[in-house]
């Protein structure tokens, strides 16, 4: 937020391409790519739209795996410009597993790019083993596209040894930054499609790389933003990527333990659960505006509801960028008064306990 207070620059000056240099330099750190990098001012719908178009021709077949809202709006991207979209339907909660990409692609030939959700912020489900996933849409000959708007900087995401060709990452979860912005990342196999897609106009890629050589973006960059999305990324590299992978998953597992020991269903299967949002199922009779109502009047504490078919049976915490113990024993102190308050029969404390658990153990390693 200091960061943002600072007077905003001419953004075809000098002072903006040092600092648009250094953002992008970062950025190729946390994607963990050498591929190149951008920042796009729009949220991330504007950088999956981006993804999409810029690979697209007419009547292109591209496969999205749908688990959740987000990943149908993947697909509405698709479909909105043209494309024939190849769809997956996966059960909300868990995700595609890369046996189901190989039956995708024996199935359906001539896909020309793989699209895919990496955590599906709408039911706390991640889709894990993407990098065999990425093999997999390789050795069909199909780009590998991913949505990681929710989770990069929050879970492991190394781009060029995972062989993801397009990554979208938004400002306003794990990167800490306010919402505004969107990062892409961009591979030589990407853009030998890019140049001959039928593109975009405000979303480019070629007019964006053109720029690119001289730190600059083609239309007016929201330079604020840029400014929190600096002092961001500085913190990322202070403290490491594997020690923030870690502290998320910590973290997490400090919530999932809490609730469980509160007797809530964690949405997704296990083997798919997020680090970065924690999504249960509602206790019986405890209704979800009452509950999310009182948590933030009375505890000051702000969860999300579900989204889509869920809205009304299952809430959300995010357990993203800043967040340690704190925000976490916090957190689950506040549904356990929330729960006490709305005449819940429960063993008080006992979620909190197992939250600390976790942490306790950890610190005895
Ligand atoms: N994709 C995922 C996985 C998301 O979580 C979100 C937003 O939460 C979006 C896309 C859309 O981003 P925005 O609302 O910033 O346009």
């Amino acid at each position: 937020m200091r960061a943002m207070a600072k007077p905003v620059i001419n953004h075809r000056g000098p002072e903006f391409r040092e600092l648009y240099r250094r953002i992008l330099n970062n950025l190729k750190f946390v994607f963990e790519t050498k591929g190149d990098v951008f920042v796009l001012t729009a949220s991330g719908t504007g950088g999956v739209e981006c993804a999409i178009r810029n690979i697209l021709s007419n009547g292109d077949k591209i496969a999205v795996p749908v688990n959740g809202v987000f990943s149908e709006r993947l697909r509405n991207a698709v479909t909105a410009f043209g494309g024939k979209s190849i769809e997956t339907t996966i059960d909300w909660g868990s995700a595609i597993t890369p046996a189901q990409v190989e039956d995708l692609f024996e199935k359906e030939k001539n896909i020309k790019a793989f699209a895919v959700v990496y955590n599906e912020t709408s039911t706390g489900a991640t889709t894990r083993n993407l990098k065999e996933i990425g093999k997999i849409c390789h050795d069909h000959e199909a780009l590998f596209v991913v949505d990681a708007i929710s989770i990069l900087g929050g879970d492991e995401l190394p781009v060029d040894e995972w062989g993801v060709d397009i990554c979208v990452a938004g400002s306003q979860k794990c990167l800490m930054t306010p919402p505004g912005l969107v990062m892409l990342s961009v591979n030589e196999a990407a853009w030998k499609i890019a140049e001959t897609a039928r593109r975009s106009y405000y979303f480019d890629l070629l007019e964006y790389r053109k720029f690119l050589a001289n730190y600059e973006t083609p239309y007016t960059p929201a330079v604020t933003l840029f400014y929190a999305l600096d002092e961001a990324l500085l913190m990322m590299k202070e403290e490491g990527l594997q020690p923030r992978y870690n502290r998320h998953n910590l973290c997490a597992r400090s919530l999932y333990a809490g609730l469980e020991a509160l007797g809530f269903q964690i949405f997704p299967r296990p083997e798919f659960r997020s680090q970065v949002v924690v999504a249960a199922n509602y206790l019986p009779k405890i209704d979800d505006k009452k509950f999310r109502e009182l948590l933030r009047e009375k505890y000051h504490v702000v969860v999300a509801g579900g989204m889509g078919k869920l809205k009304g049976a299952m809430f959300r915490i995010g357990v993203m960028g800043i967040v340690s113990q704190l925000e976490i024993l916090t957190t689950i102190g506040a549904i356990e008064s929330t729960l006490l308050d709305l005449g819940h029969e429960f063993e008080y404390g006992v979620g909190s306990r197992a939250a600390r658990d976790v942490f306790a153990r950890q610190s005895q390693r």
